[in-house]
């Protein structure tokens, strides 16, 4: 990171594509997570990269739905891991939320090199071992989790996560917070709340309006999630890419 200068034009792209690189060198991130990037990166350049207005809206009422819930999860991949360690950790701290390690290509060598990463960042529990649960309608492998973390949870945030995946745990009785740059991806298009942004910018927001909200009562709390609108938010962030280009 110390190698791209600060002032290049899309520093934030090449340091983003680098962490990347670097997660897949420290087994933390499946080779394929560096095509999941290149998607990402081509949807963050045509919103302007940056956080539009109805991005931030989703933020708040994301940070509003932990901050209400009783078995808050935020849920971890090889992405997830080598962009915002350090952020996840504190996002869980703000809105008291467990962290489990919840992996596309699923190897105990992996799960391993994560739940140390997120340690080295400052993380005290992290779920994802036991994979004791499965979610209904999902392959075998893809179904694992644990029962006493993402299958009990009531709300769950799921970054940059598969759309059959994103699609079985809606079917579950749950609160599902999606981070992904693609608007027209099916994992927004089922999600609770769809937050269209880069997750580097997305998951600190969520943690500055956690601590915003930290001492709102209940009843603000639920008007911040009631007013905000879904289809309003992905139709706002698609007609931003196509007025961009
Ligand atoms: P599918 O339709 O099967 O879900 P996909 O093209 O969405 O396919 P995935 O690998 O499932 O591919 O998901 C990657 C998703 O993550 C893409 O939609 C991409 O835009 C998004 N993404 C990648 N990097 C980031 C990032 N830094 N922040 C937010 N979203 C990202
Ligand atoms: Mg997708």
């Amino acid at each position: 990171e110390e190698e791209i200068p600060e002032d290049h034009p899309r520093y934030q792209d090449l340091l983003t594509r680098h962490r990347i690189e670097r997660g897949v060198e420290k087994g933390i991130t499946h080779l394929q997570g560096m095509h999941a990037e290149g998607r990402g990166s081509a949807f963050d350049y045509l919103l302007g990269e940056e956080t539009i207005p109805s991005a931030d809206d989703a933020e708040r009422a994301a940070a509003a739905h932990l901050l209400l819930a009783d078995d808050p999860v935020l849920s971890i991949n090889g992405n997830v891991a080598a962009l915002v360690p350090g952020e996840m950790v504190e996002l869980a701290d703000a809105t008291g939320a467990d962290l489990e390690v919840n992996l596309f290509n699923r190897t105990p060598e992996r799960i391993g090199a994560i739940t140390a990463h997120l340690r080295e960042h400052g993380a005290e529990d992290v779920k994802g071992l036991e994979a004791d649960a499965r979610i209904p309608n999902l392959d075998h492998q893809r179904a694992k989790v644990d029962e006493d973390g993402i299958h009990a949870a009531d709300v769950v945030l799921v970054p940059l996560e598969d759309g059959d995946r994103a699609e079985a745990l809606n079917e579950m009785d749950k609160t599902e917070i999606v981070i992904d740059l693609n608007p027209l991806s099916r994992s927004p298009q089922v999600a609770d709340v769809p937050i269209v942004d880069n997750i580097i910018r997305a998951v600190p927001n969520m943690t500055e309006h956690a601590n915003a909200l930290t001492d709102a009562e209940e009843a603000e709390l639920r008007t911040v999630v009631e007013e905000f609108d879904r289809e309003r938010a992905l139709e706002d962030a698609e007609r931003r890419i196509r007025d961009g280009l």
